[in-house]
């Protein structure tokens, strides 16, 4: 009996010694990624210092997703003209907007592309990643890049790596299969990971191709030009070729859709509906799909590509990507955006769940598409079968611009995604609305208490971290702070 209590004792021992043992040896559990997306103007209207101490004492950010490429002034730049100055930063808009590469371009890595001239001007020679990336790093607060694929008409050589629509015109937009592109992307991306000490990048593109620019729109209410839909350039036909597509067909398929889209758009109800037409023109010319495909793997073959590039220099990277919002609203872009073949080449995923402004895109949304597929039923009615095949319980039709999206809507989307990249390695950070500025100023705005109930909703839909988007510089304080509020409440942080 007492050698039987002894052992039992001496096993109890150690057991509790190698439970404590195997609790210290394991590290830490990490903070969530609390991410912000800024752009360098912040930095300089308010001082390197000030802006970090705000963000990490208002939103306790601990990695900047710091505009370093694009034309865009969504994403760089101050307050959108038309909306009003938030209360910190220059009270004045930015006249001077130009875009580019915020870093310095390093000759060396533009070798085999004919775009070589993207040095931001807006700040005479300044290096925003040599200035900002020192001081955050000794805060301890990280600094991702975020590129987008927004250009602009006045870069050099342009018009060689710009998509061709439907007729051979030259688009704003550029192609993803021409080597000057891919070339100055992969030269871009290799800048920025050998030339600086960052801790990720983020690269994202807000397109559709050709069938999806044709037949609905999540910015224009009235749908896009039909005819200007991309990408037929050579390239693409070449590849389109070498997948067994037979480009002729697929050209005149995309006309008659063109020439579906115009009747639909004329308010000509087609005598068998909106709904079956479209489906007859789908089966009758199955190209259209195939070349909408061939787009959007030629985006996920760029994502695999920066992906390879960058962890094959400096492993310790995190390389991701912001998924536009279309995930939220088309149920095609949804379909094509298959989350366990995109985690292979992705560390994590910033989806964009803009709750706010997201009230304002789904009736933009369904309003373009009433007037092709959904053309046979009420607007109320294409509404809500919207809501049902995509899995949300929202506002009605005329309501959604005035109450935007729920912290529901932000909750079942990250509870989708993340679901959606079970079993792999991939972290689901969803990208939360603060103070977006919406299409009109009577719409329904962002406040403290939503802000702190879509927080939650990150978190509790089993987010890994989050995004404050879209950029600092239109973001109200009390906002911010609703963020930090919510992440104490939760003890994420
Ligand atoms: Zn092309």
């Amino acid at each position: 009996m007492g050698n039987e209590l002894d052992r039992r004792t001496f096993l109890t021992a150690i057991g509790g010694a190698a439970a404590a043992g195997s609790a210290l040896a394991q590290p830490a559990a990490k903070p969530p990624v609390i991410g912000i997306q800024i752009g360098s103007i912040s930095f300089l209207d308010e001082g390197t210092e000030k802006v970090l101490d705000i963000l990490q004492e208002k939103a306790a950010v601990n990695t900047l997703f710091l505009a370093t490429f694009t034309y865009g002034n969504g994403i760089a730049s101050r307050q959108l003209k038309g909306h009003p100055l938030p209360d910190h930063g220059v009270q004045a808009y930015d006249d001077s907007f130009h875009g580019g590469n915020y870093a310095t371009p390093h000759a060396q890595y533009y070798k085999n592309t004919v775009i070589t001239d993207t040095k931001a001007p807006d700040h005479g020679n300044l290096d925003i990643l040599e200035k900002v990336i020192p001081v955050a790093k000794k805060r301890g607060v990280k600094t991702y890049t975020w590129s987008e694929d927004v250009w602009s008409a006045s870069v050099k050589n342009i018009e060689k790596i710009q998509e061709r629509d439907l007729y051979g015109r030259n688009a704003r937009t550029v192609c993803f299969n021409n080597p000057d592109h891919h070339n100055f992307l992969m030269g871009l991306m290799e800048d920025f990971t050998r030339s600086y000490d960052l801790d990720g990048i983020m690269w994202g593109s807000e397109r559709y191709g050709a069938f999806g620019n044709a037949v609905e729109s999540v910015h224009n209410r009235n749908g896009n030009d039909p005819s200007r839909v991309t990408c037929f350039c050579d390239f693409c036909k070449q590849k389109a070729k070498t997948r067994g597509i037979n480009v002729e067909r697929a050209l005149e398929g995309f006309r008659n859709l063109e020439t579906w889209v115009r009747a639909c758009r004329g308010g000509t109800r087609p005598p068998d509906g909106y709904y079956v037409t479209l489906w007859r023109l789908l089966f009758k010319y199955p190209e259209l799909l195939a070349w909408e495909t061939l787009w959007n793997d030629s985006v996920h073959e760029t994502y695999e590509a920066i992906y390879k590039l960058v962890k094959g220099i400096k492993p310790e990277m995190q390389v991701g990507w912001h998924v536009w919002h279309a995930h939220s609203f088309s149920p095609f872009f949804r379909a094509q955006t298959d989350l366990q073949e995109i985690s292979k080449y992705s560390d994590y995923l910033k989806m964009t769940v803009y709750n706010n402004l997201g009230g304002t895109r789904m009736e933009t949304y369904i309003t373009s598409n009433h007037q092709t597929m959904y053309g046979d039923m009420p607007i109320a009615d294409a509404l809500q079968f919207e809501y049902r095949i995509m899995n949300y319980r929202e506002r009605g039709y005329e309501e959604l611009p005035y109450t935007g999206l729920s912290p529901d809507y932000v909750l079942r989307e990250t509870k989708r995604c993340v679901e959606g990249v079970k079993g792999t390695k991939t972290q689901i950070w969803p990208g939360i609305d603060v103070d977006i500025s919406n299409m009109n100023v009577e719409y329904s705005q962002c406040s403290p208490p939503v802000i702190r109930e879509v927080t939650k909703a990150a978190f509790n839909g089993a987010g890994k971290g989050l995004v404050i988007s879209r950029k600092y510089s239109e973001m109200k304080l009390a906002n911010l702070a609703a963020v930090g509020d919510a992440l104490r409440e939760l003890k994420v942080v």
